[in-house]
């Protein structure tokens, strides 16, 4: 995994503040997030191995994001710990559930410029994931580093942006879910079928997640080994298991860890599709964030019933 880890600072009060408004609020919890790092836990808690390519800074929190993404079994052996805050994420959420959210990148802004160990942790890795929580450019760098060593290149194209032509070369399955594919297709308003299309148009294999109503995959037509563009090729529905919605948060990160870790392992698209969407929802089931990522018991569990 090459990405993002943050310190999530969650703040609750009846209301949101106002600019120049102060609230009084009425609880507080700090949690390890950023979607890299969430990645990494989902993968690995999945039954994957996973090295952490992450930056945190030399604060109090540092030590914290590195303990988080230990404990769920990711190798931080090559997290860099660079002069300056951390990651932040400053979320205030209100009595209805809304939220207002400042990140500060921090240390997630000083990752640039691969170092020889990260670079030969990924081109030795099976897969790479990646998100755009971290400089484009180093987002870049590692994809065509992977690809160009045969290891397959996951981007989950979160927060969404347009993508350059050179990542999107790179990428061998693109992962989204609805409001990032408008994003990234450009094609606001579009329905499944036509942002499924636009996603093919960027990479040879696409999914985009839809919350309680599953993911949908799409895959470009291969002539022999390689994809022909602009021809029909397959096309997946996925449901997700009907659970008791809690919280979604990281149901998102929850399906991008178990995807990777079910396609390195050869399972069908398909089947490795159905693992993932049972992994978002034990996530939605259970209240929190990285604290919901489900282990792989939990995962089979959901997915065998
Ligand atoms: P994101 O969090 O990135 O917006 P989604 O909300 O689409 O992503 O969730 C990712 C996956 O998690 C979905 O494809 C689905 O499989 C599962 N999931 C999310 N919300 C639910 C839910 N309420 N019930 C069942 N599964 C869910």
């Amino acid at each position: 995994m090459l990405g993002s880890a943050n310190m999530d600072l969650v703040g609750t009060a009846a209301s949101l503040p106002r600019p120049g408004e102060t609230v009084l609020g009425h609880g507080f919890t700090m949690v390890a997030g950023g979607k890299g790092a969430n990645q990494a836990i989902a993968a690995s808690r999945a039954g994957g191995r996973c090295v952490a390519v992450a930056a945190v800074g030399d604060d109090n929190f540092g030590p914290a994001l590195r303990a988080g993404l230990a404990d769920a079994g990711v190798d931080t052996s090559l997290l860099r710990v660079v002069p300056g805050p951390s990651g932040v994420a400053l979320i205030a959420v209100d009595a209805a559930g809304e939220n207002q959210i400042l990140v500060a990148p921090g240390a997630n802004a000083a990752l640039t410029g691969l170092t020889g160990p990260e670079r030969a942790a990924i081109v030795g890795a099976d897969a790479l994931v990646c998100q755009l929580e971290v400089p484009i450019e180093t987002v870049t760098e590692a994809a065509v580093a992977a690809r160009d060593a045969g290891v397959r290149v996951v981007l989950n194209a979160a927060p969404a942006r347009p993508l350059p032509a050179e990542l999107i070369a790179a990428t061998d399955l693109l992962v989204v879910n609805r409001g990032e594919a408008e994003v990234v297709t450009g094609l606001p308003g579009a329905g499944v079928e036509r942002l499924l299309d636009g996603l093919l148009e960027l990479a040879p294999r696409a999914v985009m997640t839809l919350g309680a109503a599953g993911a949908v995959y799409g895959e470009r037509a291969v002539d022999g080994e390689r994809a022909v563009d602009g021809e029909a090729g397959v096309r997946l529905t996925v449901p997700a298991p009907v659970v008791s919605t809690v919280d979604t948060t990281a149901a998102g990160d929850a399906f991008v860890g178990a995807l990777t870790v079910a396609w390195i392992e050869g399972r069908p698209m398909g089947a490795a599709l159905r693992w993932a969407c049972a992994a978002g929802a034990v996530c939605a089931r259970t209240l929190g964030a990285a604290g919901s990522l489900p282990v792989r018991g939990q995962i089979d569990e959901l997915f065998a019933a």
